[in-house]
């Protein structure tokens, strides 16, 4: 059912602004929480609700009350309730890096005359996407400068060409895009040619510290930005992530922001975004930024664990753009989603000899270049379950459905199998030495904890993968 304000009686905020710098600054500066009121609101969270603006910020403002370890013990503890042990994988791959706007932070910016600009054209696209699947990669985000040559029907073109393309077992399975703002119509042409999410960060939810940053270009407009999901719900894509680059201003005021554009979507179209990421500035070419808010490692951690209380059900993606360090502790305070294998360089997934006539073509410097088969190993020496379902946005349970299926049972009826089935096909097909042995295992460990008819269920299907079928899901 689409939302709809003549029946509620309240103004349609539909692709109106809805950040208050004001409200959310009063926020921050008047909410003075009490051990007990933080305890509160930490119990809230833990019962599956979401939190509101001002609770919140109860957590935000929490420093002095020395609960910052109970903050990342809940949101263990409901990581645990709500997602299980389970990590989604993916990879980025970098289509093209021409880009007429101007912003700071980014090695991409037109003002940057070290870059070298490349397009990948359609065979470097195949052969990056082999090489991906090779790897054992099923699920993608495709990343685009913001450029004429990356229009809604060339960006919907790559995300055809991607799906066509089948090495072996291998298959993407998931496009998602993260990509520049479009108009309706752009945002239906994408959104036609099947993909996953829609992903824009705000970088920045403060207006004027927007617009420092942002130079030049479409970019400059922050509203233009702002609503710019809000277009892709009425375009009729139902799953979008948000984001906010942390390092360009006050971290507080982010996550507010953050959690006030989850309450916008959820009021206005029944759904919130199904991710939410927190990059935090890296190294980028000729980078030379002021570090009056760079968000330390204390606060990013402790910031991770607000966001994943302050929205139970969103999914949260970390990026290689952290330390493996860094990555190993978030990951227990709510993150559902890590890239893994990850190259930023335009080409190299296909040709690392020529990484070093490749840095220049890189937006910033990842932390985290282990291989995809290195991350799995660790992800199932810590117990973590590696999942590449795609399960229910093929089987259409996205936006307002998929918020039907986010509940209690859920979970182990489908995600816990569906992961199970993936990383069966990720062993038979891929997966070398000792990871095979510690694949089994942890696959056996969950198995045991399904119902006795999903587990028998999910069992036979193993059978048939291990004769040689694929892509079978609940
Ligand atoms: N051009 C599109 C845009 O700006 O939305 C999409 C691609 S942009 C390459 C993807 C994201 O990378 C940006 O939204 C920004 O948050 C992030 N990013 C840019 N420069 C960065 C840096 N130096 N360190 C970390 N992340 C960065
Ligand atoms: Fe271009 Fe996006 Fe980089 Fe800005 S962040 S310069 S829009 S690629």
């Amino acid at each position: 059912m689409r939302f709809s304000p003549e029946k509620l009686a309240i103004p349609d905020q539909r692709m109106k602004p809805f950040i208050d710098t004001e409200e959310i600054w009063n926020l921050i500066n008047n909410t003075k929480p009490d051990k007990q009121r933080v305890r509160d609101v930490i119990a809230k969270s833990l019962d599956k609700q979401r939190l509101t603006l001002e609770e919140t910020a109860v957590l935000v403002n929490s420093i002095g009350t020395g609960l910052a370890d109970e903050i990342k013990e809940g949101a263990k503890e409901l990581k645990q309730r709500v997602y299980g042990n389970r990590i989604v994988l993916f990879a980025p791959l970098y289509v093209g890096n021409r880009c007429i706007n101007n912003c700071k932070y980014c090695g991409f910016r037109s003002s940057n005359a070290d870059a070298i600009r490349k397009t990948l054209d359609d065979n470097e696209i195949i052969k990056e996407v082999e090489a991906l699947e090779d790897n054992g990669q099923k699920r993608l985000i495709l990343v685009y400068g913001e450029h004429p040559d990356y229009s809604p029907e060339y960006i919907a073109h790559t995300v055809k060409l991607v799906y066509g393309v089948k090495k072996g077992h291998g298959e993407i399975r998931r496009v998602n895009i993260n990509a520049a703002p479009l108009d309706i119509e752009g945002f239906r042409t994408v959104g036609e040619s099947g993909i996953g999410t829609y992903q824009i960060f705000q970088e920045t939810y403060h207006p004027e510290a927007y617009k420092w940053y942002h130079l030049g270009g479409k970019k400059r407009d922050y509203e233009w930005r702002l609503t710019a999901l809000d277009r892709a719900q009425e375009a009729g894509i139902d799953d979008v992530g948000i984001g906010a680059l942390f390092g360009l201003y006050d971290w507080r005021f982010e996550v507010l922001g953050l959690v006030r554009h989850t309450n916008h979507l959820e009021a206005c179209y029944n759904v919130g975004p199904h991710t939410i990421s927190f990059p935090r500035i890296k190294d980028a070419l000729s980078l030379n930024l002021d570090k009056k808010y760079e968000t330390g490692d204390d606060d990013f951690k402790k910031l991770v664990a607000i966001l994943r209380l302050a929205v139970p059900y969103t999914g949260l993606i970390l990026t290689a753009r952290e330390s493996p360090d860094v990555r190993r502790e978030v990951l227990q305070y709510g993150v559902s989603q890590i890239d893994g294998g990850t190259k930023l360089e335009i080409g190299s997934y296909s040709d690392s000899q020529n990484e070093e006539q490749n840095l220049n073509r890189e937006q910033f410097k990842i932390n985290d270049a282990r291989s995809l088969a290195d991350v799995i190993d660790e992800l199932l020496t810590n117990d973590y379950l590696p999942s590449f379902c795609t399960s229910c946005y093929r089987m259409g349970r996205t936006g307002e459905h998929f918020m039907e299926f986010s509940v209690p049972g859920f979970i182990k009826r489908f995600c816990t199998p569906n992961a199970i089935l993936t990383l069966s096909e990720y062993i038979c097909d891929y997966a070398q030495g000792e990871t095979i042995d510690k694949g089994w295992k942890v696959i056996e460990k969950n198995i045991e904890k399904l119902d006795p008819a999903v587990a028998s269920g999910t069992r036979e299907k193993i059978e048939k993968i291990k004769a040689g079928e694929r892509d079978l899901y609940f």
